[in-house]
């Protein structure tokens, strides 16, 4: 990410130097999609104020309904970063930020209701499908029955 580093030298004649990138992947571990735009003041002689945003967006795997969704992200940044020779690269920093961006449990909407195990439908709050969820109750009856076959029959001895 050469576009988001800062050189000693630009800010020989100018005191706040500007960075701006657009369609930035870096590899946080799941594809994402980043536009960043940065400001730098000179704070000392070897310290520059880095601030600006990071937005764009995050494709993640809705953990209820298990389809990948794009997960907005948008990002204030604001730090202190020391000279590393005659440039600071703000490649790792923007990294990290956008790292922690990534839900513990991602949502492709708040009201999913993940998938319907009969019609494999995916159900929302207000739009889902009439099934009922016969999984549990079908495994109930049939214990159900099975007890009263055998307690029949032990009776019958
Ligand atoms: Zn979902
Ligand atoms: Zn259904």
């Amino acid at each position: 990410m050469i576009n988001l580093t800062f050189f000693l030298h630009e800010f020989s004649d100018n005191n706040e130097v500007y960075k701006k990138a657009d369609g930035l992947r870096p590899d946080i571990g799941c594809e994402c999609e980043l536009s960043v735009k940065l400001k730098a003041i000179k704070a000392s002689d070897i310290t520059i104020y880095v601030s600006g945003t990071v937005e764009g967006f995050l494709t993640l795997e809705c953990s209820r309904c298990l389809f990948l969704y794009r997960h907005p992200i948008s990002i204030n940044v604001a730090c202190e970063m020391k000279f590393n020779g005659d440039r600071v690269s703000m490649a790792d920093e923007i990294r990290e930020l956008a790292i922690l961006e990534i839900p513990m449990k991602p949502l492709c909407s708040e009201d999913c209701l993940g998938i319907c195990p009969v019609c494999g439908r995916q159900n929302k709050k207000d739009d889902a499908c009439a099934c009922q969820e016969p999984s549990k109750n079908l495994q109930a009856d049939f214990i159900k029955r099975k007890w009263e076959d055998l307690f029949n029959k032990t009776k019958r001895r």
